[in-house]
Order: C-alpha cells, then structure tokens, then sequence
C-alpha cells in the first residue's frame, strides 16, 4: 500500500466504529507520530493539535490515553511535558507512570532475578579499571567507555560468564555499554497488559516506526492500528504524519464525546 492509497472514507468508518466501543484504550507512539521527527531528540514536541486533542480525549468518558515509547521515562516526560490523566510508558513497555508516580513493572520473580543481576555483576566488574554498573528500570548496565579495550573486553567476558546462571536474560550490546535486563519489554507486551488493566473494549495504536509493527501485531478485531509515513506495516490503516495523526484524534475526540 502506498500512502497515495489511502482510504480516507474507509478509515473513517473504522474511527467511527472505534468511538462506538464501551471502553476505549488510546496508545501513541511519541517520535513521528504525535511530534515530527526533529535532528535533536530533546527538542521533540508533541504538535499543538495533538495535545489539544489529548486533552480532549481523556476528558471523555470511558476513555484511557496513554503514550508509548521507546524514549526512557525521564526523556519521554521531559518532551511530552507529562500531560494531566496520559499514562506515559517509556523504555518500550519497562516504566509506567500513572497519577501515583512513575513504576517499573516487574514481577517478584523478575525482581529477585534482576537483585541477583545487581550481585553477579557488580563483583564481576570490581576489579576493572574504569568500569562501573548502572542500574536500569529492567536490568544493569555495565559501562567500559572509560576504560582501555582490553580492560573493556576483559570485564566484558567476566560481566557475561558471572550472569550465566540467571534466567532469562536480555543482552544488548552498544557502544562502550553492555546491558543485561531481566526482562524483554516490547509494545506489543505493553499494549496486551494496558488492554487487560483498563478492560478496554477497543484499541487505537498508532506508531511510525518498527519497534511499532509488535504493537501492531497484538491487535485484533475493534481495534484500529494506524501506521504513520510510509514503510511495510501490519497496521491495518495509515496516514501520512503528525499533523494527520492530530486531525485524527480531534475526529476521535469528537465521536467519542457524541456518544
Ligand atoms: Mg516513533
């Protein structure tokens, strides 16, 4: 499908069925769906017409709004500006918060894997120069970029053979950082669990990126996945950027609070 193909009155009638449904979940992605994609990632907001239709939407009846991204928390609250009632999920599923504060949602088996985590890795990396552990909503990271490669490689070794008798592990490697989590953390996972907590009869998921096709892929029937810009996608509708995300929502709004 390219986004000459859009079916703008058959999108419609879905939005129109969605604002129909008892309870309504509404999950964004941020980045390229609600704020243009900017060179400096600080500096991303929301468009006006999004958060006004945010706010619109959260003031209807039977209706969650919560925002979705793989931005961390503190960064995720820092450009959306944390608006009243949105739930914000940031780390790809791993921080929630809500109107009592920011939670990691971890489970008691994972909390005791992620503690013994926390051990094996800071006595793996004691005796390294120049490298330390970083605690992370999910896990650990163990930072080597100021220590010499072969310090760096060194305590990456011992970093990975100290961990292998835990469970379950998700390892990431980037540049200088290596990063173990106790749990992998998807949208899709995120979007099953919110489905499940607020009793939503209906979802709206709209995401732009790749990380977006497992959010895409967990909804079903009454639901409405919106892919935003051009790429493959599993969505089944799409539009075009931001500022049509934003007439979207408004249309949404609208419905929603004829009902
Ligand atoms: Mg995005």
């Amino acid at each position: 499908m390219t986004t000459d193909a859009i079916d703008t009155a058959a999108l419609d009638r879905a939005l129109e069925r969605l604002a129909a449904t008892e309870r309504l979940l509404i999950a964004l992605d941020f980045d390229g769906t609600l704020s243009p994609i900017v060179p400096r990632p600080e500096e991303a907001r929301a468009l006006p017409e999004a958060d006004e239709a945010l706010q619109a939407l959260v003031a209807a009846p039977d209706t969650t709004v919560v925002l979705v991204s793989g931005r961390s928390m503190a960064s995720l609250e820092h450009v959306s500006g944390s608006p009243a009632h949105v739930l914000l999920v940031g780390s790809h599923g791993a921080e929630v918060k809500d109107d009592d504060g920011v939670h990691v949602e971890l489970d008691d088996d994972e909390r005791g894997r992620r503690e013994a985590l926390h051990r094996a890795l800071e006595s793996a990396v004691a005796d390294h120069d120049g490298v330390w552990v970083e605690g992370k909503p999910a896990g650990f990271a163990v930072h080597t970029r100021r220590a010499s490669d072969e310090a760096a490689s060194a305590a990456r070794a011992a970093a990975r053979s100290a961990v292998e008798g835990i469970d379950g592990l998700t390892e990431r490697e980037g540049k200088g950082v290596l990063e173990f989590a106790v749990k992998a953390t998807s949208k899709g996972d995120s979007l099953r669990t919110l489905r499940e907590s607020t009793g939503a009869t209906g979802v709206l998921f709209a995401g732009d990126d790749v990380t977006d096709e497992d959010g895409f892929a967990v909804l079903g029937e009454g639901d409405l996945g919106l892919k935003v810009g051009p790429g493959e996608t599993a969505a089944a509708y799409r539009v075009d950027d931001p500022a049509a995300v934003a007439g979207l929502l408004a249309r949404l709004a609208a419905l929603r609070a004829a009902r």
